[in-house]
């Protein structure tokens, strides 16, 4: 799978993409001092090309000191478990992902996708190909949970900020020192849920892709706890990274949503009232829930 060359987009914070066109992810090389971290390890196949273009920017024999995960999903999470066991360092997520660690069917946490297409064709399929299957899915002997304030060991100015409901324990990644904000799926900026967005990958701030997104409503709750953060870039799981206009951006994402999920009949606020409403509701930042 073709993985791009790591280009920097905010001082130490390079992006790499695995993959091409609709199956594009993107990964973030981040610096912190002398260490350096990986956020997200692209698809299964990209594991060997995201090495490559690692090492190549590290220099010989130099790695990460530990991957952290935005959420397991095979785009983001599938390349972990073998990069982890090469450069033996840690892989963590937040706690309430780690049921989906050992790359099994989890039915409470399951997504569109898993209950219209996956769980169908996994009771086809042969007890011992589906044990094949979650094996190569299984990171549960390298992963980790992030701490209850979302630190990141070894890797300071960087903390993991609770975003779920594209999965029950999506994060984001966070340094406030110049704001730069990694969203995994959080939030995109392609619209994987339009045609325009997934064929021809047209720029578009978006909520998570729906056919795999675990809870809307929480997702959508997330969207709007991110744009209190006041990023400056936002860096996503999927889209090219957004430097401009990025909150008030974020907030008529979180209130349109918000708006349209109102009772038929009764009229949605204007974007800025129902913003005010929504933060008020807002839980406090951080890993807690
Ligand atoms: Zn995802
Ligand atoms: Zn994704």
């Amino acid at each position: 799978m073709r993985v791009s060359e790591a280009r920097e987009i905010a001082p130490g914070v390079f992006l790499l993409t695995a993959g091409t066109g609709p199956m594009a992810s993107n990964l973030y090389l981040v610096k912190s001092g002398a260490a350096w971290m990986l956020v997200d390890a692209g698809w299964a196949g990209s594991a060997q090309p995201v090495r490559a273009a690692v090492e190549r920017l590290l220099g010989p024999g130099a790695t990460p000191v530990l991957i952290a995960l935005t959420h397991i999903h095979p785009g983001h999470s599938g390349g972990a478990g073998a990069l982890s066991r090469l450069w033996q360092l840690p892989v963590y997520v937040h706690p309430a992902e780690l049921p989906m660690a050992a790359g099994k069917y989890v039915p409470e946490f399951s997504m569109p996708l898993d209950r219209w297409i996956i769980a169908p064709l996994m009771r086809l399929v042969s007890a011992r190909r589906r044990r094949g299957i979650e094996a190569g899915g299984d990171i549960s002997d390298v992963v980790r949970p992030l701490g209850p304030r979302g630190e990141l060991p070894g890797v300071p100015g960087w903390v993991a900020v609770s975003a779920p409901g594209h999965t029950p324990g999506h994060v984001a990644y966070w340094r406030s020192g110049d704001r730069v904000l990694i969203t995994g799926d959080a939030v995109v900026t392609v619209n994987l849920n339009s045609l325009q967005g997934i064929l021809l990958g047209r720029p578009d701030l978006a909520g998570p892709p729906r056919y795999t997104t675990w809870n809307w409503r929480t997702a959508m709750e997330s969207i709007a706890v991110l744009a209190g953060l006041g990023p400056a870039l936002l860096a996503p799981g999927h889209g090219q990274p957004l430097g401009i206009a990025v909150v008030p951006r974020l907030r008529g994402l979180a209130a349109r949503r918000q708006g349209l999920r109102r009772r038929s009949g009764q009229r949605a606020g204007a974007p800025k009232a129902v913003w005010e409403r929504l933060r008020r509701r807002l839980p406090k930042r951080g890993l807690q829930q």
